[in-house]
């Protein structure tokens, strides 16, 4: 008891001395659950919204001072935390990311600002070429780490340039092709640099029918796709397989551990029904690979990235 309390003073402390550093809003002990599209995940020691450039490029040098595990993440909607939280500083972009602007070639938008919100100037911008991304609830940031796609196309295919802080809080700018795209990865991801702005290049088309793709993909992802708290698709599509016709072969739909359950919509979604843990989660995970290998010989692999000790 005494060493909890005097551990969550020294966090407090330490919350307290970054921000005086750096500018940024920093939590002990914040609850992770709050920040991710499947509302579970226990605390993280340490959490810090960056509120604008100058803000990132102090912090990024402080945290390297720290000595502690860091992450940066988005909306949290492709994250599996641990139940006993996260064992260093988790870090999410502020206002000052969530800007989006009109360029010669498309528009530019901030790390921080929701793929919704990009499809949706696409369309008052009338600008054509990334209606495929809408439904997908993830920020721009994360959406590059994770070259986020669907309907067969990628936000690497529509990208004209990154920008990045480097961990030593100087800024770096990327072309695409040397960010090495790939399906659902990049250089980018594991690398300690923080994504904070990107250039798109679109091109000009007809409002209406802007409008139309974009809302007629939305509603064709309501249909196949399950409503509740999820993370999206657990596992990446193997080569030349679907990953949710292998998991229904195998009688994964409706699959349960205690709250979480594998959607009986679509079967490479797990959706937490009620209280659902990231060991129950996990535990799904192992179940559905082991069902998955046995069958086919093939070792699904998660899509869903694992914060802590899952
Ligand atoms: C209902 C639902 C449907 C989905 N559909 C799709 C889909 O169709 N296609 C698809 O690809 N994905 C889909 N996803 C998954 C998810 O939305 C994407 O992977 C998205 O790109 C993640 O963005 P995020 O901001 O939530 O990132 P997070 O989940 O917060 O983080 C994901 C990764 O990106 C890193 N990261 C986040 N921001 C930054 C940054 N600024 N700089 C550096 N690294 C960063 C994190 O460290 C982490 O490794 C879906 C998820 C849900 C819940």
């Amino acid at each position: 008891m005494k060493q909890t309390m005097e551990m969550e003073r020294h966090l407090s402390e330490l919350a307290g001395q970054l921000e005086g550093e750096t500018g940024c809003s920093v939590w002990a002990l914040e609850p992770l659950a709050a920040h991710t599209s499947f509302r579970i995940g226990g605390p993280a020691d340490l959490f810090a919204v960056v509120p604008g450039e100058k803000e990132l490029s102090r912090l990024l040098p402080a945290l390297g001072q720290l000595g502690r595990p860091w992450v940066v993440v988005g909306n949290g909607t492709n994250l599996l935390v641990a139940d006993d939280g996260y064992r260093g500083v988790v870090v999410r972009l502020g206002v000052g990311f969530r800007q989006l602007s009109r360029t010669a070639r498309g528009l530019a938008a901030g790390a921080a600002v929701p793929l919704p919100a990009l499809t949706r100037a696409a369309v008052d911008a009338e600008l054509t070429g990334c209606e495929f991304l809408s439904g997908i609830p993830g920020t721009v940031g994360g959406a590059v780490v994770m070259n986020a796609g669907a309907w067969g196309a990628s936000l690497s295919d529509i990208l004209a340039g990154v920008t990045t802080f480097r961990p030593d809080g100087t800024e770096a700018a990327y072309t695409p092709s040397e960010l090495g795209f790939g399906y659902r990865t990049c250089l980018l991801a594991g690398s300690g640099e923080v994504v904070t702005r990107v250039e798109t290049a679109l091109r000009p088309g007809e409002r209406e029918s802007i409008r139309h793709r974009t809302a007629e993909l939305l509603a064709a992802r309501r249909r196949t796709q399950p409503q509740g708290p999820s993370a999206g698709s657990v596992f990446k599509n193997p080569p030349g397989a679907k990953a949710g016709q292998l998991l229904e072969a195998v009688g994964a739909k409706g699959l349960r551990r205690g709250g979480a359950e594998v959607s009986r919509v679509h079967a490479n979604f797990i959706v937490n029904t009620g209280g659902a843990t990231a060991a129950d989660v996990a535990w799904l995970i192992k179940e559905l690979q082991r069902r998955v290998e046995e069958r086919f010989g093939t070792r699904l692999e998660p899509e869903v990235k694992f914060l802590g000790e899952v």
